[in-house]
């Protein structure tokens, strides 16, 4: 599996949802929570057996993961990218004018002050 796209991170999936919540990297707040109906591809039946319950976990499992993977795509619509820093942030924490985040830009500021 990839990296996930933020630092903070969370997987809340079961077998009727996949969920995925992604933080801000800077303040840490949930920026997005992203789900997925899971249907699974098989029959709901009232024995199973083990190596029935085995091959469905791999299912599910591989579908967790492309699901994981789809999610990382679709949330970087909902960050900001700061280029100095290389986090992703929330638009709380980015300057769309100067395209940087306030801890780059605060940083920035303070430099020009001690020159
Ligand atoms: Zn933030
Ligand atoms: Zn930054």
């Amino acid at each position: 599996m990839l990296e996930p796209v933020t630092k903070k991170f969370e997987d809340g999936s079961t077998l009727e949802i996949f969920k995925f919540t992604f933080f801000c990297d800077s303040c840490g707040k949930a920026v997005k929570e992203i789900t997925y109906p899971y249907k699974p591809p098989f029959k709901a039946k009232f024995f199973i057996s083990k190596s029935e319950r085995k091959a469905r976990e791999l299912i599910w499992q591989s579908d967790h993961t492309s699901a994981y993977d789809r999610a990382n795509k679709e949330v970087l619509l909902h960050f900001n990218r700061c280029p100095v820093c290389g986090r992703r942030v929330c638009d709380d924490c980015f300057n769309e004018v100067e395209g940087i985040c306030h801890l780059c830009e605060s940083k920035r500021e303070s430099e020009k002050g001690v020159s």
